[in-house]
């Protein structure tokens, strides 16, 4: 059995837009902190197209990409400094798989979205492009 690996890590969390507007951020940051995780930093704010499009490098030249973006841009969001015991694959494992209709229940995802556009939560996938969107998000 695996013992705890004392690995601490600090991922970008972003509550997305459907988030803010349904009314679903208490819910999803209760899951966060009933876990065990630690909020660093929380911000409420709106991306603008500069950010969505550093933000989303890896993405920008896909077909969802214009459809995605008007829908980071579309209101408010919640960003936040998140850190905690290997807490980029707890919190990936926690938010679930990309597409709400796939994602298994018990994840945030799996509860809580029916679209694979309008997730609900973007968190960082691996010790590099957290530290880039830490970077990009809180200076
Ligand atoms: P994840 O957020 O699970 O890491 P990706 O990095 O693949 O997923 O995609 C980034 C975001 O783009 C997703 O969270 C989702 O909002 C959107 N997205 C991804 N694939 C699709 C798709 N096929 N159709 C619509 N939106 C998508
Ligand atoms: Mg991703």
């Amino acid at each position: 059995q695996k013992g705890d690996t004392d690995v601490s890590q600090r991922t970008l969390v972003l509550i997305k837009p459907d988030a803010v507007r349904r009314g679903l951020v208490g819910e999803i940051l209760a899951r966060l902190e009933r876990k065990g995780l630690r909020i660093e930093e929380m911000r409420l704010r709106t991306m603008d197209a500069d950010l969505a499009d550093a933000h989303y490098a890896d993405h920008v030249e896909k077909p969802f990409y214009p459809p995605l973006k008007e829908f980071m841009l579309s209101g408010p969001l919640v960003s936040l400094i998140v850190s905690g015991d290997e807490s980029i694959p707890v919190i990936r494992a926690l938010a679930g798989a990309t597409d709400g209709r796939a994602a298994a229940p018990g994840t945030i995802r799996g509860d809580l979205s029916l679209s694979n556009r309008e997730n609900l939560i973007h968190a960082s996938d691996s010790e590099e492009s957290a530290e880039r969107e830490i970077k990009l998000w809180f200076g």
